[in-house]
């Protein structure tokens, strides 16, 4: 799980990751016979058996510097991704961070110059970034069905993927998420909900050298064992 890809030094959230880093990490997962892909291309080659060897990436918010900085890199690896986007906030900002710098969000350009490159998967995060846990009935059905309808009609396919704002996710949410046609959606922690409709996910940061992966890498393969098979 990735946000931000650039200059991290003010970054009070830890979603920046620097593309000089971006890049070690690919080549650390390179090295070990491994390759990131697009949550939607991961699942399907789960689906016929496959996908050993395959790691989901994602990039939550849809930052500007996807394009900028993500992009050559996930490139130069041969690598794919999930661009979890907000088109409730096109060209806008991360405006729903209490503090910290002010992050350009993609437009309808960037986000379809994303879509057309190869191996990368537009996905939902919500139309404006809310806790839909805590939203009403109505917002949470213009957050999971209107951002799908949106995002579908912009990038010119129906989209599979959703992926909730910070992680917060209840029944209600994973109904309201699986009723509006989406495939799967991403979580972050493992609970009682993970599954195809709350994918838990690691957090991935600038601090994530390659000993500290090694241990994320197997640290998730325990904490996913409980779902296996789900
Ligand atoms: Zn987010």
């Amino acid at each position: 799980m990735y946000h931000s890809v650039g200059d991290c030094s003010d970054d009070p959230y830890r979603i920046t990751v620097s593309p000089r880093r971006l890049d070690r990490q690919l080549g650390w997962l390179r090295r070990r016979g491994l390759r990131g892909v697009s949550m939607a291309d991961l699942l399907a080659a789960r689906s016929r058996g496959e996908g050993r060897g395959l790691v989901g990436l994602t990039f939550d918010d849809g930052y500007a510097d996807f394009v900028d900085h993500a992009l050559p890199v996930l490139r130069r690896h041969g690598c794919g991704a999930t661009l979890f986007v907000l088109p409730g906030r096109l060209d806008g900002v991360n405006a729903w961070d209490p503090i910290g710098p002010r992050k350009q969000l993609l437009g309808k350009r960037g986000i379809r110059v994303a879509a057309a490159t190869e191996g990368i998967e537009i996905g939902s995060h919500g139309l404006t970034h809310v806790d839909l846990t805590k939203a009403d009935d109505r917002t949470l059905r213009a957050e999971v069905a209107g951002s799908r309808a949106v995002l579908s009609e912009l990038v010119g396919a129906p989209v599979q993927g959703f992926c909730y704002p910070y992680g917060t996710v209840d029944q209600r949410a994973v109904r309201t998420v699986r009723d509006a046609g989406y495939a799967y959606a991403c979580a972050v922690d493992l609970g009682p909900l993970s599954g195809p409709y709350a994918l838990p996910r690691v957090h991935v940061g600038e601090r994530d050298t390659s000993w500290r992966l090694h241990l994320k890498h197997r640290l998730h393969r325990l904490r996913r064992r409980p779902v296996e098979g789900v």
